[in-house]
C-alpha cells in the first residue's frame, strides 16, 4: 500500500506529518515526545498560543451551560458580547457584526452582503467584486471566483464566475521609483483602471487584504496605497471590503491591520486568530447604513448552521479580553520589530534570502537566486521542500508556501504566537539559521 493509503483521512498532501498530543504556550509534542515550537502559529492561527487558561476556562463555563443554540431559535449571551466586542474594535459606524464558523464563509459572507445592498438600492447591475493577484480569500467556490491563485481556481472555473483581478503592490519586484512607493498611485491606478474598463456601473466592490497573508507573504502596500484605494472606490461609488481573516486579530500590532493606515472599509472580514484556533469563528462587519438597507429589505439571505454557537463565541470573547488584559498587540510590535531585524540579518549571512517584509508579527522571507530581480531559487534545488524539512527535524514549524503570481517562488510565514518572547525568537533564529545552512 502506498504512503497515503496507511491513513482514513485525506488532505492536499499525500505526506505524513508527525501524530500531535500536546501544546502549550509557543509550544507542540507529537506522540512520540518531540517538542516543535509553533513558529506560524498554525496557519497564522494560534495568536495567543496554545492551552491558554483563560480561554479554557471560558469554554469550560460555557459548554456547562450549553453549546449550542439554533440562532433562529435563540439569542445566547455569548454571541451578544461578542458581537458587541467586535463593534467596539472595529471602525466607528459598524455596530453589528455577523458570525460564521471561518474565513472563507466569512467572506462569502461579505460579498453576498454587498450584492444584497446593491440590490436593495435598486442597483443590481453591480455584480463585479474586483480582487487581487496573488492572493487567498477562501475555498468556497464564491470565494475561491475572487481568490487569485490559478493552481486553485483554474480546475473550477467551469462552476463559478470569475472576477476581474488586478496586481498586488509587489514593488521590490517591479522596480519602481521611490514616489510611486510612496504614493502608492501606481498600483492604486490599476484600480481604477479596472474599474472603467469594466464599466464603473456593473462594479460592486473591491475586496483587499490591508497587509497580505500567506499567498502574497506578508506584502505590506506602499504608504499611500489603501487611502488611495478608499479614495477610488468612492469616486466610482465601489464598496470597499477588507479580508482580515488572516491580517486581524490584534498580530500586527493593532486589531485590524487598516488601522496603521487609518483607513476605514465598508465591510470587514476576520477570523482566523479571531477565536485563535480555540473555536472555528469568523467575523464579518459593515457600515450601519448597509446593514439596515439589507434588513429593512427583507434580511440578510444566507447563514450557516454552526455560525455565531454559543461555545466559538465564548471562546473569542476570551482570547480578545486575553489580547487585551495581557497588552499582547504592544508585545507584537516588540516582538515583531526583534524578530524581523534578525531575519533582515539573515541576508548578510545568506545571499538567497531575499525580501524580508512584515508588520509585527506578521512576517516572511523569501528565497531568491539573485537580490537584484528578485529570481526565485532554481525549482531544481527544492530548496522550500528542504527548508521546511529541516526546521520541522529541528523541532521548528514554519509555514511555506510557493507563490509569486502563481507559483514560482519561494516564501516562508515566520509568525509565532503573540506571546513570544525574546526566547523565543532567539530558539527561533538558532533553529531557522542552522537550518538554511
Ligand atoms: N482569507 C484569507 C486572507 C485567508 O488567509 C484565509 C485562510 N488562509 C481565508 C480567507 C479562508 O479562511 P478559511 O480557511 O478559514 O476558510
Amino acid at each position: 500500500m502506498s504512503e497515503h493509503r496507511k491513513s482514513h483521512l485525506f488532505y492536499q498532501t499525500r505526506h505524513r506529518r508527525p501524530v500531535l498530543d500536546q501544546a502549550r504556550g509557543v509550544y507542540m509534542w507529537d506522540v512520540e515526545g518531540k517538542r516543535y515550537l509553533d513558529g506560524s502559529s498554525g496557519a497564522m492561527v494560534c495568536n495567543i498560543g496554545h492551552s491558554n487558561p483563560r480561554v479554557l476556562e471560558a469554554m469550560r463555563r460555557q459548554m456547562e451551560k450549553s453549546t449550542f443554540g439554533y440562532r433562529l431559535h435563540f439569542e445566547t449571551e455569548a454571541a451578544e458580547q461578542l458581537a458587541a466586542k467586535t463593534a467596539e474594535l472595529a471602525p466607528d459606524g459598524m455596530e453589528r457584526a455577523f458570525f460564521t464558523s471561518g474565513g472563507s464563509e466569512a467572506v462569502e459572507s461579505a460579498i453576498k452582503l454587498a450584492r444584497q445592498y446593491a440590490v436593495a438600492r435598486g442597483d443590481s447591475m453591480r455584480w463585479k467584486v474586483i480582487s487581487r493577484f496573488p492572493s487567498y480569500h477562501g475555498a468556497t467556490l464564491g470565494a475561491l471566483a475572487v481568490t487569485g491563485y490559478s493552481p486553485m481556481t483554474v480546475p473550477f472555473e467551469a462552476m463559478m464566475r470569475p472576477m476581474p483581478k488586478i496586481p498586488a503592490p509587489r514593488a521590490y519586484l517591479d522596480g519602481l521609483d521611490p514616489e510611486d512607493i510612496a504614493t502608492g498611485r501606481h498600483y492604486a491606478a490599476m484600480l481604477e483602471q479596472k474599474i472603467l474598463e469594466e464599466g464603473p456601473e456593473t462594479i460592486l466592490a473591491f475586496l483587499v487584504e490591508p497587509i497580505g497573508g500567506a499567498s502574497t507573504g506578508a506584502l505590506v502596500p506602499p504608504a499611500g496605497y489603501m487611502q488611495a484605494v478608499r479614495e477610488i472606490c468612492d469616486r466610482y461609488g465601489v464598496l470597499l471590503i477588507h479580508d482580515e481573516v488572516m491580517s486581524g486579530g490584534g498580530r500586527t500590532g493593532k486589531f485590524f491591520a487598516a488601522e496603521h493606515w487609518n483607513v476605514a472599509p465598508d465591510i470587514l472580514v476576520v477570523s482566523k486568530g479571531f477565536a485563535a484556533g480555540y473555536a472555528p469563528l469568523g467575523a464579518m462587519a459593515a457600515r450601519d447604513e448597509i446593514v439596515d438597507a439589507v434588513l429593512d429589505a427583507g434580511g440578510f439571505i444566507h447563514g450557516y448552521t454552526y455560525a455565531g454557537n454559543p461555545l466559538a463565541c465564548a471562546a473569542g470573547l476570551a482570547v480578545i479580553e486575553e489580547i487585551e488584559s495581557e497588552d499582547l498587540m504592544a508585545n507584537a510590535t516588540r516582538m515583531g520589530n526583534l524578530l524581523k531585524q534578525r531575519l533582515e540579518g539573515l541576508k548578510q549571512r545568506f545571499d538567497f534570502v531575499g525580501d524580508v517584509r512584515g508588520v509585527g508579527l506578521l512576517l516572511a522571507f523569501e528565497l531568491v537566486s539573485d537580490r537584484v530581480t528578485m529570481k526565485p531559487l532554481q525549482r531544481e534545488l527544492m530548496a522550500y521542500d528542504r527548508l521546511v524539512e529541516m526546521a520541522y527535524q529541528r523541532g521548528l514549524i514554519i509555514y511555506s508556501r510557493r507563490t509569486r503570481g502563481g507559483y514560482d517562488g519561494d516564501h516562508f510565514m515566520v509568525c509565532p504566537p503573540v506571546i513570544a518572547t525574546e526566547t523565543h525568537v532567539e530558539e527561533i533564529m538558532e533553529n531557522l539559521t542552522a537550518a538554511l545552512e
